[in-house]
């Protein structure tokens, strides 16, 4: 492997106190070290912006939902090819670019993680193979556990307290899956949707059958990942989603949470006063109380951009919602008993009322929030927008002009009813950009090895042009490493790395099979012993990172 150094550069490592500092990088060996030898390449950077690469920590790019959001949408794909050429693989872009054009993409905008925020772990083989075929970056997958009546049996028997059996099984699933995580989407409300296109409205709902709230799925599944010490903790798409006056359930969600390690998942989504069935108002300044007075609690934002986007959801009674607002075609599934899944492709107005709340409340999330190591960029790829608005993202928090003037072209009348006409004059700077592009990611999801420039971290750099206009900087950066390699250099890609596969494990009692087995045999068609995934060319290489416990 090659040596590099980096050198004059300013160098933004928040995860080590350093803002803005000119010094050297030195790579080898694909991490980070201390000096290297006379014959190192040398990467002149004076002038330019040293970061971690980029650390996304909630978007859906690989399994059966994104498969289907492709298929959903030919016209949406079919006018932007991806011509194959002697290093790179053909493929389509669009808003749900094609496995390669994926990792192409995000490694073009100098991303080297990305977390797929949903994956059903009975999909795990579709969706490793996705990840596989998705190279450039490290990827990792969150299993969905909110809605498996496998679990909801395990959490009626304990009374919905954390049990040893729970503990085991969650385990058991990361392991039978090569899953990074656990997600709860919507608690609850999937299997109601699945059950007679019903929904939880608040967490003491009862779940028909299962004698199960979405209270007691939060606080055996929550606890049982905070328990077990798994490097992310639990990782939540709340209640009533897109709901006028879902801020209540959000708070709730959180209350009951809190105390334990937690994510919520696109907040912007969950931040809603009004009424179920009227005009939505922005109640993000209380969440953003409630996340300062709770350090254990992150949040990402999933910031709404005008124009295409197409959602997707384990949760599908909001797909059902969207497409009930005069959505052209809609696809609703059912993974057997463990989760559901629904995508409508989307348009965000700027004329739109609702469109515009959504925005400005995402722009609240960021721009009010105290500390950004606990509100995270995301736009929830592809829902509220396409990875590829990232940099206009970041303008949009650096460049308080370029803020003001799209301000005065959204929906005023919902503009009016945010804080953002209040002289918010918040200008992100660079430094807190890196933290909430890579640094707060990274460090949440337990990657410590990622999101910083310390000795021993992943040689993953991205060297920007120190350009004025922070759209056009941080679309095209300079240099991308990946693995202490050179991948991209003036906004083309110059070598081809796989990225690796990020696994957690926590240890479990091996007899937590002679639980599950009858369940799976009452309950799902795959026989237990065929549904983990045991095929090394999907499994592996891997790198797997241990539990605290
Ligand atoms: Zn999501």
């Amino acid at each position: 492997m090659s040596e590099i150094r980096i050198s004059g550069g300013a160098v933004h490592d928040p995860a080590n106190d350093i803002d803005g500092e000119i010094r050297d990088v030195c790579l080898k060996d694909g991490r980070v070290v201390d000096e290297v030898g006379p014959d190192a390449r040398l990467i002149d950077a004076r002038g330019m912006v040293v970061m971690p690469g980029g650390v996304d920590i909630h978007a859906h790019i690989a399994g059966p939902k994104v498969n289907a959001a492709r298929k959903l949408t030919p016209d949406e794909r079919r006018d932007h090819p991806v011509d194959r050429t002697a290093a790179l693989r053909s493929g389509t872009s669009g808003l749900v670019p094609s496995t390669f054009t994926t990792g192409y993409r995000y490694s073009l905008l100098g991303y080297t993680t990305v977390v797929e925020a949903a994956a059903p772990p009975l999909a795990a083989r579709h969706v490793l193979s996705e990840l596989r075929d998705t190279p450039m970056i490290d990827k990792a997958f969150l299993i969905l556990m909110g809605n498996n009546q496998v679990l909801f049996e395990l959490i009626r028997e304990a009374g919905g307290a954390v049990s040893a059996q729970l503990r085991d099984a969650v385990a058991w699933w990361l392991e039978a899956t090569g899953g990074y995580g656990v997600k709860l989407v919507n608690p609850g409300g999937v299997e109601l949707w699945k059950q007679n296109n019903g929904n939880v409205h608040s967490l003491d709902d009862d779940v028909a059958g299962f004698e199960v709230t979405p209270r007691q799925v939060l606080e055996a599944i929550g606890g049982a990942v905070d328990e077990l010490g798994l490097p992310h903790p639990v990782h939540v798409h709340a209640n009533n989603l897109g709901v006028p006056g879902n801020a209540g359930t959000t708070l709730e969600t959180m209350r009951t949470l809190a105390g334990r390690q937690a994510h919520f998942a696109h907040l912007q989504f969950h931040a809603y006063g009004g009424k179920p069935g009227g005009l939505p108002r922005s109640r993000a300044p209380e969440l953003l109380d409630y996340l300062s007075a709770h350090p254990e609690l992150t949040a990402d934002v999933g910031q709404v951009m005008f124009g295409p986007a197409v959602t997707m959801t384990a949760d599908g009674p909001v797909a059902a919602m969207l497409r009930d607002l005069g959505a052209e075609e809609w696809f609703n599934h059912d993974t057997e008993v463990e989760t559901g899944c629904g995508i409508v492709p989307y348009r965000y107005r700027a004329s739109n009322y609702v469109h515009a709340l959504q925005w400005g409340i995402g722009l609240e999330l960021f721009l009010l929030g105290r500390d950004p190591w606990q509100v995270m960029l995301s736009t929830d790829h592809p829902n509220g927008g396409s990875f590829l608005s990232y940099p206009k993202l970041i303008r949009l928090l650096m460049d308080r002009a370029f803020r003001e003037d799209q301000i005065g072209r959204a929906n005023q009348r919902a503009i009016r009813r945010t804080a953002l006409l209040d002289g918010l004059d918040r200008e992100y700077s660079l430094n807190e950009i890196a933290i909430i592009t890579r640094a707060a990611p990274a460090r949440r999801l337990g990657l410590r090895d990622k999101g910083h420039l310390g000795v021993g971290a992943d040689a993953d750099v991205t060297i920007y042009h120190d350009r004025a206009d922070r759209e056009e900087m941080f679309a095209t950066p300079r240099y991308v490493i990946k693995a202490g390699e050179v991948v991209v250099e003036e906004g083309e890609l110059r070598l081809i790395d796989d990225g690796v596969l990020l696994s957690s494990h926590a240890g479990f009692d091996p007899e937590v099979v002679h639980v599950l087995a009858p369940l799976f045999g009452e309950r799902y068609t795959v026989a237990f012993e065929h549904y983990p995934v045991r095929d090394p060319a999907l499994r592996e290489p891997a790198r797997v990172v241990e539990a605290r416990s």
